[in-house]
């Protein structure tokens, strides 16, 4: 977290008179409930881009919180919080919302990204969640199949028949689902088979040495090859330079996102990045 913070450019700071962790996380909680009515909480954007195409296929959703007195306060230390306090169903809608205005946006202008958003694993299969998307999608002109939902493994996802069902109905809408951080859960291969997903991302700690590590490259061409045997995509995460880039490509990997290609940049800056690469392609 204190990485992320760096990159941005502002440290994050802990507010001096605060005793404890418990009493930073209750006031930063109540802030949260604040900030997501006051444009506080942001989404920015972090291009995939497609290795077969050199184009950028994708961008990932990735909020940002820029608090007027702490500053910028990276996601790892709002997110686990805002799960266990029952936000995370609003902060996510609120990302939601702003991700769907600008694909509209994007699609209007001829740009045909699809946009991920990051769902908590217990909120993907939550009722509630389920209808305000559902909701979401029918008052939008954006299409479902504009979206890809990122899900970590986790302990949500082990009860079986809950998340085939709940991967089968956000299918039925035409939103693909992405198994992100792959490799740091627990599940295997053989129980990735067993979900209706349609993509795999391979977390930056197995991918980032893969060109210069034989145990990594083993690693992320088996399962590049077993991805790609059970008709999933699989995205590299985490690229850093270009000798590790050129390494995926050589691979077949189907899509990779990192600082290299882009760092997570704002909307702005995105559609310069997509008006540019339309201006080279015509
Ligand atoms: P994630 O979904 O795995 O997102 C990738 C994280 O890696 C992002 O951190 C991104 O900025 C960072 N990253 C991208 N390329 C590189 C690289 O080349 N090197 C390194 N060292 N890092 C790279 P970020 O934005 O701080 O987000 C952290 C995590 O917070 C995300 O991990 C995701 O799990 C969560 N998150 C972010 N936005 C949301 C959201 O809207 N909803 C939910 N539920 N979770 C979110
Ligand atoms: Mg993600
Ligand atoms: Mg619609
Ligand atoms: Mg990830």
């Amino acid at each position: 977290a204190a990485e992320a913070a760096v990159h941005d450019g502002v440290f994050w700071r802990r507010a001096s008179g605060e005793r404890d962790g418990l009493e930073r996380a209750v006031s930063l909680m109540g802030e949260l409930d604040a900030a997501l009515g006051n444009g506080e909480i942001e989404v920015h954007y972090q291009p995939k881009l497609c290795l077969a195409t050199d184009r950028i296929a994708s961008v990932e959703a990735l909020v940002r919180w820029r608090h007027p007195v702490r500053g910028f306060t990276p996601p790892d230390l709002f997110i686990p919080l805002a799960e266990q306090t029952d936000r995370i169903g609003p902060l996510t809608l609120h990302v939601l919302t702003t991700v769907l205005r600008d694909t509209s946006d994007w699609r209007a202008r001829g740009h045909r990204v699809t946009a991920a958003v990051n769902i908590s694993a217990k909120l993907l299969a939550a009722p509630d969640f389920i209808a305000a998307v559902d909701e979401l999608l029918a008052r939008s002109d954006v299409p479902g199949e504009a979206l890809i939902f990122e899900v970590t493994e986790s302990a949500a996802m082990s009860d079986h028949a809950t998340a085939v069902a709940t991967l089968n109905h956000y299918r039925e809408r035409g939103i693909a689902v992405s198994m992100d951080d792959y490799g740091t859960g627990q599940s295997t291969l053989s129980y990735i088979r067993e979900l209706p997903l349609n993509e795999l991302k391979i977390d930056r700690s197995f991918v980032q040495h893969a060109h210069e590590r034989s145990d990594d490259a083993a690693l992320v061409r088996s399962t590049i090859e077993l991805a790609h045997t059970l008709g999933l995509k699989v995205v590299a995460e985490g690229i850093e330079d270009a000798a590790n880039l050129a390494f995926l490509k050589s691979i077949r990997c189907d899509y990779a996102q990192g600082y290299f290609i882009s760092r997570p940049i704002t909307v702005t800056a995105l559609l310069v990045l997509l008006q540019g690469e339309a201006a080279a392609a015509a």
